[in-house]
């Protein structure tokens, strides 16, 4: 018998952490954060730069950054300048200051001390070092909300107004800050606020026509020739709209499906695969969607799930899910949020579909907020937040 060969030629084109070199769609907003940092191509040290940008899961903000530090660190090499573009994901470390800087400057001086420095001391250590290297460094947060949302302005202000105490000074330090809406630039104080406001990128949802063009990029790269019909491109880019133009979920499903045409022994990516690959992920337990989920959020939802789970009842009220998601904090050693910001989270959560609510009549504390699980398992969502909260504690 002959082997069965994949329809895949290249599955890592279809990993979520690929960054293709062309993005459809995004030229303009990409022509936009290039226009935004030209003068590092040619007066470095002049200025220090701040952009924002901001989108819905999946409407390329990472793919977007990533794309323009390959390409102006390029650039910059060809004109001899000492340019360094450095994207970390705040989630990864907490949003917290000081294990940011401690990671940064690690990818400058990988044998410094790791422990013994405030946050102050790496930041000017941080820029000691680009001095010395004659260096620039454009610095992307990712998921800048849980930075914020973990240290507040003052630490906002202190990163993005550094260089004001350095007048006479080459300007070292830019930064890109990507987050999924302004929200939490808003909450900041009006003079750390107005430094981030002046330059900001938004990115849209990807319409049906523009999945499409993203998706057909990837099949070229990632499917075997004529393994994909036209149809499949148009049914994941019609799913994936309802997911409000996600592409990382577009991209998801089409791997699923070619993972199921593999199981088969398929040749072909047919509509049915689709089907299955959709079906086998519950709304919910969609990895992209919980993934978006801010930290605190994760936990709350942890809540949630662990309550359901073990009262093995069908409702809950908001105060008792309060109760379950403070011991999830004590377990990971946070502070809990107050009982307005876990309202917010419930109108979030039921908006993405997670989770049901609905105010109830006047009980004896007057109206209240019941809660049910949408269409999940209760310990399903359990395990996979699980995944997700410990490979941030870590
Ligand atoms: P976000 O950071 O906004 O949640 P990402 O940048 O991670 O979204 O994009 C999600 C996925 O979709 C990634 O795999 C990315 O490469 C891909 N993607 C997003 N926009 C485009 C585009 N315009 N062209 C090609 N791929 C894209
Ligand atoms: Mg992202």
């Amino acid at each position: 018998m002959k082997p069965h060969q994949s329809v895949f030629k290249d599955e890592a084109k279809l990993d979520i952490n690929y960054v293709p070199r062309r993005l459809p769609h995004r030229e303009k907003e990409q022509r936009l954060l290039r226009e935004f940092f030209s003068f590092l191509l040619h007066f470095p040290g002049r200025m220090a730069q701040r952009v924002i940008i901001t989108g819905d899961v999946g409407t390329g903000k990472t793919a977007v950054a990533q794309n323009f530090g390959a390409y102006i660190t390029q650039e910059a090499k060809k004109t001899c300048k000492n340019l360094h573009y450095v994207h970390i994901n705040c989630r990864e470390y907490r949003g917290k200051l000081f294990l940011i800087l401690q990671h940064l400057l690690s990818t400058f001086r990988p044998k410094f001390p790791k422990r013994g420095y405030s946050s102050e001391e790496l930041l000017s250590t941080i820029i000691q070092v680009l001095d010395e290297d004659k260096a620039f460094l454009i610095l992307a947060l990712d998921e800048f909300d849980t930075f914020i949302e973990q240290e507040g302005s003052e630490a906002v202000y202190k990163l993005t107004r550094l260089q004001e105490m350095r007048a006479g000074q080459p300007q070292r330090l830019s930064i890109i800050g990507i987050l999924r809406d302004l929200k939490p630039i808003e909450r900041l104080d009006t003079s750390t606020k107005s430094t981030l406001q002046h330059n900001i990128i938004q990115l849209s949802r990807y319409p049906k026509i523009q999945l499409v063009d993203i998706l057909n990029d990837r099949v070229a790269m990632a499917f075997e020739p004529s393994t994909i019909p036209e149809d499949v491109v148009d049914l994941v880019a019609d799913l994936a709209v309802s997911e409000s133009g996600n592409a990382r979920f577009a991209i998801e499903l089409l791997w699923r499906a070619g993972k199921y045409a593999d199981a088969e022994d398929s040749d072909l990516v047919e509509p049915e695969y689709v089907r299955k690959a959709i079906s086998s992920i519950a709304p919910v337990l969609r990895k992209s969607e919980i993934a978006s989920l801010g930290f605190h959020e994760k936990l709350f939802l942890l809540g949630v799930a662990r309550l359901f789970k073990e009262s093995r009842r069908a409702y809950a009220s908001l105060s008792e899910i309060e109760e379950v998601y403070a011991v999830v904090c004590e377990e990971f050693d946070e502070q809990p949020l107050s009982h307005i910001q876990l309202w917010k989270y419930v109108q979030l959560l039921s908006a993405m579909g997670i989770v049901k609510a609905e105010v109830t009549g006047a009980g004896i504390r007057g109206r209240s907020t019941r809660v049910s699980l949408s269409s999940v398992s209760a310990s399903d969502l359990e395990k996979e937040l699980i995944t997700f909260v410990e490979k941030k504690e870590r």
